[in-house]
């Protein structure tokens, strides 16, 4: 666990060295995604590829950020695309509002541009804390802490929080926080992503691999894990069926 632990006051050092380990993990087992290459780090591609990745995996996400890279390889090109022409291109990723929502902000988009801040980008329709957060570190290096799923459970077990707790959401905001670097964020919310999806895995994670054991409580105190940190989010659907029966048949 953080050593001297509190989750409004986490040290200096201690911080540091958990940013420090991330990091130097980062440099050696960095995802080789398509965004990240340096030709696409702008606001178009990381704009592009964070509304695709809101909910879509990174393998399926792959194929389309290329195929709108294709026909609309930059943000002015972009801008002249009909709404048909977004939705259609989308076909196949789901969650359809995504693409309306990415044609709605093009007018914002281009009045406002260059659009730098977290707060400017809250007012962009379809983008919220965590893509705000994330874009803005990404690209300009922003220190507001960057906090998705994966991030969540990551500090969640690090710092034993109880998702099922009231005042879960307000003290891993604050963690979160209090962890985020003040240079280097936008590498530093990417590694913690990789190592989300790498190391700290929903199920079965691979503790004895991962960068940040020594300050992890999960990996320290077995004993004490939280049984269930994540409940299902699975929707469940329910219908109603009708069947006719005659008599004689
Ligand atoms: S030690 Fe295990 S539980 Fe803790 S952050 Fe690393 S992978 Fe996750």
């Amino acid at each position: 666990m953080l050593k001297n632990y509190k989750i409004d006051n986490i040290s200096l050092k201690n911080s540091l060295e958990w940013q420090n380990k991330i990091l130097r993990w980062y440099q050696i087992n960095k995802r080789q995604l398509p965004w990240r290459k340096e030709k696409y780090q702008n606001f178009y591609c990381v704009w592009l590829s964070e509304i695709m990745l809101q909910q879509t995996g990174v393998k399926t996400a792959i194929p389309y950020f290329y195929k709108f890279l294709r026909k609309w390889p930059t943000l002015n090109s972009f801008s002249k695309a009909s709404l048909d022409e977004i939705m259609f291109n989308w076909q196949g990723l789901g969650y359809y509002q995504r693409a309306k929502n990415m044609f709605k902000a093009i007018d914002i988009i281009k009045q406002n541009y260059p659009i730098k801040s977290y707060e400017e980008l809250m007012k962009i329709p379809g983008i919220g804390t965590y893509t705000a957060a994330s874009i803005s570190a990404i690209l300009y290096d922003n220190t507001k802490a960057v906090v998705d799923g994966n991030i969540k459970r990551i500090l969640s077990r690090v710092m034993r929080l109880n998702p099922a707790n009231k005042t879960f959401e307000k003290k891993l905001n604050t963690v979160a926080q209090n962890l985020t670097p003040k240079k280097n964020n936008g590498s530093y919310c990417q590694a913690l992503m990789d190592l989300g999806s790498l190391i700290c895995r929903p199920k079965n994670p691979l503790c004895k691999k991962c960068p940040v054991n020594s300050q992890c409580h999960y990996y320290i105190y077995p004993e004490k894990r939280i049984k269930k940190m994540f409940k299902n989010n699975k929707k469940s659907k329910f219908g109603v069926a009708f069947y006719l029966s005659y008599k004689n048949h």
